[in-house]
């Protein structure tokens, strides 16, 4: 079967399915994309050189010459259609340049209509504007639902009163994608959202001063103010109502562009790292040569390999027209992000005391790291969303099957296919081993393959018991859900490895993969850890009401009671 736009992988996890034509081949960067990604990439990392970034961290400011440079390099317009005097890049074209990703107005690109994308890509496109994406508020962070920024229809106008928090390029954008309620919250019901297009030059936009952060100190975030702001009804992306539905979207894309910034940062840090290891000599030989160092140095490799292979999965994904990846996008962000704190306490780690010298750069590269697990949504939240999200067509199914078994006793032939399906479905669950599914990928890695399998049914099943057992109350149960979504993130992170693998294998030759391998294999053996852990935990043997009880009783002390001295 061709890969299909409509089917996501990731989703057909939690049913038990792999669907293998999602994944296999594993999409490579289309050749005349190389031409264009290979030079910019080199432009850049030349650029970068040049930087003090330490400098930049001590200042805390972006200076206007740096801005300047990055437009003159055409990076504003990496992901604006060539018609409008962009680059035109796919999104993985686009990969590469992950740190230089963008929010700001990706709401213009996905909904715009073709008038406003006129009016303003050609100029976000050269940098002349710069965008920013206004979610955030102070009473609303996760919580995206409960904003209270609104705008008011008055004519052909919309008058937007309220205030944003945080803003990437708060201070120095003239175009700011909004949201804000456009029918006000009712005791029964939330109001609903709408996205606008809001340039600096409507006037009543003002800005607050740029925060002092722990990292990404040169970033320019600020609070935003909109005070009476008329802004045209033209200006509404996407249909009024569903702004929402835009934040959604624009993020699954982002939280693909923050994958591959933390891909970017491994990658420097592994650099690093490696330098210094083989330099530094103790006991009269390198660092590098004792195996705790190498074990570190192994497995941030590794991790840098799945990282890769998730996001390039989920860019060519969208690029092929994949309408359904948000699973997938969130888990890409997870894993990547985490991926890149380990990387930062590892490689200072291998630094040993001068790793925490300031003039070094790992103390900075931690702090700047550690956003990525923060924003574009939390990595909890984003747990969350994946388990619950992937829980939602089994409870879909369950729930219909609830209301079919019922059914059946007056309407047997109705409530047939169904009953029949999940029949099949719990046969495929109770065959133990060597079912084969996955055909595609290398012999090489057969035995990861049927663990996969196998793993992909526990956790189905997992999804069974977890459904069953709390019903609709499962949207409270944070420890199950997570760890539905932990076993979720490791299959998935696996699955794409393998398909990666599989095609670098069928394009270079098995003996040319060695190190390819063995990274495949080195992630299989910790994720089986991981995987089998969750699943055990996940039937109940786990400590979750014990933990529970301890954040209750100190919630309620308001204090930790247990001083040795009293
Ligand atoms: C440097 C920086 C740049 C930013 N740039 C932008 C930007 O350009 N545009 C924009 O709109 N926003 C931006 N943000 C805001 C960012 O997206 C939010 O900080 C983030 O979504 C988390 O919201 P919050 O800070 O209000 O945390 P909260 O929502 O208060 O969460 C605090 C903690 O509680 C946890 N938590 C919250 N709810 C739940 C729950 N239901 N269950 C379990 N745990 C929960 C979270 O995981 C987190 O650990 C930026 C933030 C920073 C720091």
């Amino acid at each position: 079967m061709p890969f299909d736009p409509n089917l996501s992988f990731g989703k057909s996890l939690f049913f038990g399915d792999i669907l293998e034509d999602q994944i296999f081949p594993y999409a490579e960067m289309p050749p005349d994309q190389v031409e264009t990604v290979a030079p910019i990439c080199e432009a850049i990392d030349k650029y970068m050189s040049t930087i003090d970034s330490r400098k930049l961290d001590r200042a805390g400011e972006m200076p206007p010459e740096l801005l300047q440079s990055l437009r003159e390099m055409g990076l504003f317009g990496v992901l604006v259609p060539e018609e409008y005097g962009g680059l035109g890049l796919s999104n993985s074209g686009y990969a590469p340049l992950g740190a230089h990703s963008s929010i700001g107005f990706k709401g213009l690109l996905l909904f715009g209509t073709d008038a406003q994308k006129k009016r303003w890509l050609p100029k976000l496109a050269t940098g002349e504007m710069i965008a920013a994406f206004c979610l955030t508020e102070p009473g609303s962070g996760s919580d995206a639902f409960s904003i209270k920024t609104n705008a008011q229809r008055d004519g052909d106008f919309f008058v937007l009163n309220g205030q944003k928090l945080w803003i990437t390029n708060g201070g120095i954008a003239d175009f700011y994608t909004v949201f804000a309620k456009t029918t006000p919250d009712t005791p029964a019901q939330k109001g609903k959202i709408t996205a606008f297009a809001v340039t600096r030059d409507l006037g009543g936009i003002t800005h607050g001063p740029h925060e002092d952060k722990m990292g990404i100190r040169a970033s320019n975030t600020t609070a935003v103010y909109f005070d009476s702001v008329r802004v045209p009804a033209a200006n509404v992306i996407g249909e009024e109502g569903k702004g929402f539905k835009v934040a959604m979207s624009i993020l699954n894309h982002g939280r693909t562009g923050l994958g591959s910034g933390a891909v970017g940062g491994q990658r420097r840090l592994l650099q690093a790292a490696i330098a210094h290891a083989t330099e530094r000599k103790q006991f009269g030989r390198p660092l590098a040569s004792f195996g705790k160092v190498k074990e570190k140095l192994g497995r941030l490799a590794t991790n840098l390999y799945v990282s890769e292979s998730l996001c390039y999965f989920v860019s060519s994904t969208i690029d092929r027209g994949g309408q359904d990846y948000s699973v997938e996008g969130a888990a890409t962000k997870v894993f990547n992000s985490q991926a890149l704190w380990t990387a930062a306490d590892e490689a200072l780690q291998i630094a040993g005391g001068m790793g925490y010298m300031r003039e070094q750069p790992y103390e900075q590269a931690m702090r700047d790291a550690r956003i990525n697990r923060i924003f574009e949504g939390t990595n909890e939240i984003l747990r969350l969303y994946i388990g619950l999200t992937g829980m939602q067509k089994p409870g879909e199914y369950l729930k219909g099957l609830g209301k079919e078994l019922a059914n059946s006793l007056t309407d047997p032939i109705k409530s047939f296919g169904l009953l029949r399906e999940y029949a099949v479905r719990k046969a495929k669950q109770t065959v133990p081993y060597g079912r084969t599914q996955v055909t595609k990928a290398h012999e090489s890695m057969r035995e990861q393959v049927t663990y996969v399998e196998n793993a992909v049914q526990g956790l189905a099943a997992l999804c069974d018991t977890v459904l069953r057992r709390h019903g609709r109350e499962v949207v409270e149960m944070q420890f199950a859900t997570t760890r539905i979504a932990d076993v979720a993130i490791d299959l998935l992170a696996l699955c794409t490895t393998i398909a990666r693998t599989t095609r670098l294998i069928d394009s270079r030759g098995l003996e040319k993969c060695t190190n390819e391998l063995n990274m495949t294999f080195a992630f299989y053996s910790d994720a089986r850890h991981r995987i089998r852990a969750n699943l055990r935990a996940g039937t109940g043997r786990n400590n979750d009401e014990e933990i529970k009880s301890v954040a209750d009783h100190v919630i309620a002390a308001g204090k930790y009671e247990n001083d040795v001295l009293k």
